[in-house]
C-alpha cells in the first residue's frame, strides 16, 4: 500500500529510535530533562526566538498559543479554512473562550493588511476587541501553499500597529523555508510565536515545538500544563525531535516527488490538479472524491477526501520515486 493520506504517517528512522534509546532524561515538568532542553534550544536557535516549548501535538500548540495571547471574550482573527479554526474541535471556544472573525484568503490562503485592519475590533461597550491575529504556512486546505516572509511581515505588521499580538501555525513551516529557499527564521521574525511539526515531514513519531520570547514561553509552559501536557521523562520522546530537526533540508525531495506526482495524475482523463508549491497535492475529480478514493485503495494508493470533488495526496518521508510513479499508475487503473 502506497499512503499518500499525509506526512504524519512516516515511520521513525534507526537513528531516531537510536536517540530515543539513548536519550538521557530527568523529570521535565521539574525542568529536569536534558534532551528536552536539547530539543527547545536547537528549535529556537532554527527559528530564531528567545524560547521554545516542546509540547504534544500540533493541536496542543496551536491551542495553548491562543489561550495564551488572549483573554476570555476576546475575537481572534483567522483564515477562514486555517487548522486552528476548522480542524481543532473548536478548541478556541473551549481553551481560550475566544469568538473566531475570519478572513477570506483566497486560493493560496494569504491574510492581506487591509483584510486584518477591516477584520479587527476595537474594544468597547459593545463590542469585545480583537485578542490575536493567527495566520498558516504553508497554507494546509489551500494545498500547502508556501506564503512569503515579506506577506506574513504586513499582515502582522498591520496586527501589531493595532496592538494585536501573531500567531504563526507553521506545522509545516519549514516546507515552506525549503520552497523559498529562505532561513526559517525569516517566516518567523514578524510574529510573537509560532508552532511547527517534528511529526510530519520532518519524521519524528511526535511533538511539535511552540516558540517566541522567553516570557509567551514561561506563560505557554503554564498553559501547557493546564491541558495536561506537562510530560516527565519526555527526552525519550524529545531526542527523535532532534534528529528531525536535521531533516529540513529532505524536504524539498518531498516537494520534487509531489511536483511529479501532480504532472502525472494531471494528464489522467476526469482529474485536474493544479501545480503543488509544497508536499500537498490537491487533485480535483470529475467523480465523486469518495468513490476515487475507494477505487485507489483498490488498487493500492491512500489519500484522503478534501471535499466532495477532491482529494489531498501527500508526499513524504516513506514514499519514494518509484512509490510515486506507481502511485500514478494506479490511480489512473482506479479513475
Ligand atoms: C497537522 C496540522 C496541525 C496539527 O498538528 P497535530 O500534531 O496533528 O495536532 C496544525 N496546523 C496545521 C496547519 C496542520 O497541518
Amino acid at each position: 500500500m502506497i499512503d499518500l493520506r499525509s506526512d504524519t504517517v512516516t515511520r521513525p528512522s534507526d537513528a531516531m529510535r537510536a536517540a530515543a534509546r539513548d536519550a538521557p532524561v530527568g523529570d521535565d515538568v521539574y525542568r529536569e530533562d536534558p534532551s528536552v532542553e536539547k530539543l527547545q534550544e536547537r528549535a529556537a536557535d532554527v527559528l530564531g526566538t528567545d524560547a521554545a516549548l516542546f509540547v504534544p501535538s500540533g493541536t496542543m500548540g496551536n491551542q495553548v498559543a491562543a489561550r495564551t495571547h488572549t483573554e476570555r471574550g476576546q475575537e481572534l482573527l483567522c483564515e477562514r479554512e486555517s487548522h486552528i479554526y476548522k480542524w481543532e474541535l473548536a478548541g478556541l471556544a473551549q481553551h481560550a473562550g475566544v469568538q473566531p472573525r475570519t478572513i477570506d484568503g483566497g486560493d493560496r490562503g494569504v491574510v492581506t493588511p487591509e483584510q486584518v485592519r477591516a477584520g479587527h475590533v476595537a474594544a468597547d461597550g459593545h463590542r469585545p476587541g480583537t485578542g490575536l491575529l493567527a495566520l498558516e504556512n504553508t497554507h494546509n486546505s489551500k494545498g500547502g501553499t508556501a506564503i512569503a516572509p515579506e506577506a506574513i511581515a504586513a499582515a502582522a505588521d498591520a496586527a501589531h500597529d493595532l496592538g494585536v499580538p501573531v500567531h504563526l501555525d507553521g506545522a509545516r513551516l519549514f516546507n515552506a523555508a525549503v520552497a523559498h529557499d529562505r532561513p526559517a527564521a525569516d517566516f518567523v521574525a514578524p510574529v510573537d510565536s509560532v508552532m511547527c511539526c517534528l511529526s510530519k515531514g520532518l519524521g519524528a513519531p511526535v511533538g511539535s515545538i511552540l516558540a517566541g520570547e522567553t516570557e509567551f514561553v514561561e506563560d505557554a509552559r503554564r498553559v501547557r500544563k493546564l491541558m495536561g501536557g506537562g510530560m516527565r521523562q519526555a527526552g525519550i520522546v524529545a531526542a527523535p525531535g532532534i534528529e528531525a530537526l536535521d531533516n529540513r533540508k529532505r524536504l524539498a525531495e518531498d516537494h520534487r516527488r509531489a511536483e511529479r506526482l501532480a504532472a502525472g495524475l494531471d494528464d489522467i482523463e476526469g482529474l485536474s490538479v493544479p501545480d503543488p508549491e509544497t508536499n500537498i497535492v490537491i487533485v480535483e475529480t470529475d467523480r465523486p472524491a469518495a468513490a476515487v478514493l475507494d477505487d485507489c485503495e483498490a488498487e493500492g494508493v491512500l489519500g484522503v477526501p478534501f471535499d466532495e470533488h477532491v482529494i489531498r495526496f501527500c508526499t513524504h518521508w516513506d514514499v519514494d520515486d518509484a512509490d510515486v510513479e506507481e502511485a500514478v499508475a494506479a490511480v489512473e487503473r482506479a479513475v
